[in-house]
């Protein structure tokens, strides 16, 4: 080993999960080292810059005045994220803007739902939200069957659990989808950053370092030490060397299972290891991101109905320019398959995103250029685990804690989701651990 090195905290990976916890510890007087292997921050949460336009890396829409705001507030980080505005439907082939109250019953109206009809599936959401949460165990398309057999009611449904929740609504259950409603309204609320969604990691990652902690780019945590069932720091490869970093708590933003794969033997829990493989269920998604002189429609963005796999598309550009370069635009379409649960073809999928496109949109082909198309699958999935499916935040390692998205709270998604969890694990760390580390 060429060198050590040592800190209170380690931070294996600069996702927002990771960065949302060394802000809140660095900020309370722990010495912090995030080690990041990619050249940029953010992970999911960045920004590449492809010929001028700001393209995603995963985060296009961030939560506002919820829990992501609120964690900028609290460690004093600039949350600089422009609102959207309302959210918008494409019902048959009509734009429909969500009124603040009585969303669902206006897109149900829209949808051309009869008003009985209506009625029967808003008295059953009232009574599932405001009195008795339906069983875990029941999908929620099987739920709602119960109340209409209307499948353009059922596509409303499937556009938001798609798009925000990355599953169908075949497959997650309706208990999931409730607490959704309530934890997070629904997301209603939502904007871009001017800087990319970068600017957001960046933003956290300055209040790392006024705080005295570091942030090492371009530095792969190789392995995740341990003794006697305690972590003990990790080893890490950075500028061409080897280097042991000794670190008392460790948590990591790789994901449950490559946190498991680095802990080496340090993990010996073999029910832990084969609750890994049995309960997480990683989210595949589809994003192609596309140029264009003109909008494509009039609103910034649209949760998309009655497609084989597209379910939302987002113009960012129209609220911030700054996402292209001058007179142009920037779009981009995502897309989840059917059934999440079978073999993913990242190929077909793009091909399937790319025809409903071209349905939904006439003269799409003429109007956008492909800049990137990219499967989100494997170590760089829609989510590590879908919702309902997320591991334990500790796990059997004394102080080895993940954080990100395979760890949500229930009922949590995207950016709240992974917030959330730097949030637990760094006051679950500030409780425990400020004796062990000697922090003021
Ligand atoms: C296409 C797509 C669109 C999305 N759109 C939205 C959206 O609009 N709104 C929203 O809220 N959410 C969205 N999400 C979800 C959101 O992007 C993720 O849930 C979130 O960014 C994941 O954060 P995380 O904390 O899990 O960390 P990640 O973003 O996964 O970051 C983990 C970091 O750890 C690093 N790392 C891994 N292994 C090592 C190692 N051995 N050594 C050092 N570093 C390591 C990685 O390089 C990475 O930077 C989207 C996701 C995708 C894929």
């Amino acid at each position: 080993m060429d060198h050590r090195a040592h800190c209170d905290v380690l931070i294996l990976g600069s996702g927002m999960g990771g960065l949302a916890a060394a802000a809140l510890l660095a900020r309370d007087g722990f010495r912090v080292i995030v080690a990041e292997k990619m050249p940029r921050l953010g992970g999911r949460c960045s920004t590449m810059d492809y010929n001028g336009f700001k393209c995603i890396t995963g985060v296009v829409g961030v939560e506002t005045r919820g829990v992501v705001q609120g964690l900028f507030d609290r460690v004093g980080a600039g949350f600089d994220v422009k609102e959207a505005g309302p959210p918008h439907y494409l019902i048959n082939g009509q734009i429909c803007q969500v009124p603040s109250r009585g969303g669902m019953k206006h897109l149900m109206m829209a949808a051309g739902a009869g008003a009985m009809e209506v009625e029967t599936v808003m008295n059953a959401i009232t009574g599932a939200l405001q009195w008795r949460a339906p069983s875990s165990d029941v999908p929620l398309g099987d739920w709602l069957r119960q109340y209409t057999s209307n499948p353009r009611i059922m596509e409303i449904f499937q556009a938001l659990v798609s798009a925000v929740l990355f599953v169908n609504v075949n497959e997650l259950s309706v208990h999931t989808y409730f607490e959704f409603l309530k934890k997070l309204k629904g997301i209603q609320r939502f904007g871009y950053a001017p800087g990319g969604s970068i600017s957001l990691a960046r933003s956290l990652a300055k209040v790392v370092v006024d705080h005295g902690g570091e942030i090492w780019t371009r530095c792969r945590v190789n392995a995740i030490k341990s003794r006697n069932n305690i972590v003990r720091g990790a080893t890490v490869s950075r500028r061409g060397k080897n280097l042991s970093i000794k670190a008392p708590v460790v948590i990591s933003n790789a994901g449950p299972k490559e946190t498991a794969r680095l802990a080496e033997t340090g993990i010996r829990d073999q029910y832990y290891l084969r609750e890994l493989e049995q309960r997480m269920t990683p989210a595949r998604i589809t994003a192609l991101q596309f140029s264009m002189d003109e909008p494509l429609f009039e609103s910034n963005h649209l949760l998309v109905t009655g497609t084989q796999s597209l379910n939302s598309v987002y113009q960012p550009t129209m609220v911030c320019p700054e996402w292209a370069p001058d007179g142009a635009h920037l779009l981009v379409a995502g897309s989840a398959p059917r059934n999440s649960l079978e073999p993913f073809d990242g190929k077909r999928e793009i091909e399937q995103c790319l025809a409903d496109l071209r349905a939904v949109f006439p003269g799409f082909e003429s109007r956008a250029r492909l800049l990137l198309a990219g499967t989100f699958q494997g170590a760089w999935p829609g989510m590590h685990s879908l919702p309902g499916r997320d591991m334990d935040r500790k796990t059997p390692v004394i102080n080895l804690y993940n954080v990100g998205d395979g760890v949500k709270p229930f009922g949590y998604t995207g950016l709240p989701g992974v917030v959330a969890t730097g949030i637990d694990v760094a006051e679950e760390v500030m409780g425990r651990n400020r004796i062990l580390t000697g922090a003021p």
